[in-house]
């Protein structure tokens, strides 16, 4: 799909279906209640592993009330770090994977 077409879905998306939409216009993480759909906000947060952060959500509606955790975690590579860290061992995405096969097949 083209890329200016695709944004405009996004956007006709965010206006029919308010507050399940997952991204915010400033680009922020939007995050929706799972119950009540209504927006949530992270609370606060917490830095577990380099890969891992943890925060607690609080739904905004005041009818619902639901609180609960929710989990970021860094799951893959799609472009290496120009400054890696030995430490951090991510899977590669599966098209990094197949583009760097075939480097090597051309070599
Ligand atoms: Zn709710």
């Amino acid at each position: 799909m083209p890329i200016r077409s695709s944004v405009a879905s996004v956007n006709r998306a965010s206006q029919h279906n308010r507050g399940g939409s997952f991204m915010e216009r400033r680009n922020n993480m939007r995050l929706s209640c799972p119950h009540c759909g209504e927006f949530a906000r992270i609370r606060k947060s917490q830095q577990l592993t380099p890969v891992y952060r943890e925060a607690t959500v609080e739904c905004q509606n005041p009818d619902c009330g639901w609180r609960g955790k929710m989990a970021l975690e860094m799951t893959q590579t799609l472009t290496f770090s120009q400054q890696p860290n030995p430490e951090i061992r991510l899977p590669m995405s599966p098209r990094l994977r197949d583009s760097i096969r075939d480097q090597l097949m051309v070599q």
